[in-house]
């Protein structure tokens, strides 16, 4: 009676692997396997009849051999569980995955436990692998992550145009300046403010001033490097920090901007627009004693360049502050 229902146990034991939805495999000391469940069947496309003796090295040769047969050591000589996670790598065999969310992961990401199995004389000639499915885990925590990222970069943006705001800006402008003390690498600063921009707002309304802010933005990027500084720095001034760059270089930069802008008719609400910039350059130089000295330098040009009737670049030179 009671070897009946031991019997009855271990069908039902192996019924309960067999539909689990977790991999069960089984490897004698050789890395042969014994046991291959039918979560591996179906994932591998492999029967339990064909994977059957076979080293799991031969059948599934990208396997990091390597590194799977010192966990699977460290397993058996301490007589405890192993665990490897996605983290460290995505997948011990690799397995389509089936997740909607294509292009994120064609891959199945797994954790794997590392099961010693003793026989009865104490030995552990046995080891049992549980392989589980984390895909939508680790696509989740991926997705997480890089919202994450994206939220950091936009606590550092201005909303209208996208540019750098004014405090990450001038976090930026301290970085630069420190590395211009330390190494004496020039670096220059072209600001610029719309000419008459009030009587836009007036005329045409706010929001074909907003519009005008955007456009302005627009071609500021189109004339700096991935390496420049690019922020807004007020309402209708903007700022440009140039790292490696002379003041001659970055005056020409001006020029180029101070045209582009000229040329260019902003069109909002079948309004049209054309607006013009004054513009100060400035570069650090060693009577600067603080980053700040190179925004003040440059402001100073440009009060110039409105002075001197707008829609002008003012190079700063170090006498005349
Ligand atoms: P100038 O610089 O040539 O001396 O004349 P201005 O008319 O441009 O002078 P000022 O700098 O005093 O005017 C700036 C105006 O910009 C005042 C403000 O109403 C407007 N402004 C500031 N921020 C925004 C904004 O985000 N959107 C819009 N539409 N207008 C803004
Ligand atoms: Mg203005
Ligand atoms: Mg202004």
């Amino acid at each position: 009676m009671a070897a009946q229902f031991d019997i009855n146990e271990l069908h039902w034991l192996l019924d309960i692997v067999q539909s689990i939805d977790v991999g069960v495999v089984v490897l004698d000391r050789d890395y042969r396997i014994e046991v291959w469940n039918s979560f591996m069947e179906n994932h591998s496309g492999l029967s339990s009849a064909e994977a059957a003796r076979h080293s799991l090295f031969e059948l599934f040769p990208e396997i990091d051999q390597d590194w799977f047969s010192r966990k699977l050591e460290t397993a058996v000589l301490l007589g405890t569980r192993v665990f490897t996670i996605w983290e460290q790598r995505p997948y011990l065999i690799r397995f389509n995955s089936y997740q909607p969310i294509t292009g994120l992961a064609d891959a199945m990401y797994q954790n794997v436990t590392i099961m010693p199995l003793r026989n009865p004389r104490g030995e552990t000639d046995h080891v049992c692998l549980i392989i589980y499915d984390v895909t939508g885990m680790a696509l989740n925590k991926r997705q997480l992550e890089a919202a994450n990222l994206q939220l950091r970069e936009q606590a550092h943006r201005d909303g209208l145009t996208g540019l750098l705001n004014r405090r990450y800006w001038e976090q930026s402008l301290e970085r630069e300046f420190a590395r211009y003390q330390r190494y004496e690498t020039p670096a220059s600063l072209v600001m610029f403010d719309i000419d008459h921009f009030k009587p836009i707002n007036d005329n045409h309304g706010h929001q074909t001033g907003d519009e005008v802010i955007r456009e302005t933005a627009r071609l500021i990027r189109q004339h700096a490097r991935e390496t420049d500084y690019a922020g807004r720095y007020g309402g209708e001034e903007f700022v440009l920090l140039l790292p490696d760059t002379t003041l001659q270089g970055a005056g020409q930069l001006a020029e180029r901007l101070r045209q582009a802008m000229e040329r260019l008719t902003v069109e909002y609400l079948e309004q049209r627009v054309n607006v013009t910039i004054s513009l100060g350059v400035a570069q650090f130089n060693e009577e600067m004693s603080s980053a700040f000295d190179l925004v003040a330098a440059a402001d100073s040009a440009l009060y110039q360049s409105k002075q001197a009737g707008r829609n002008r670049t003012t190079l700063h030179t170090p006498d005349d502050t």
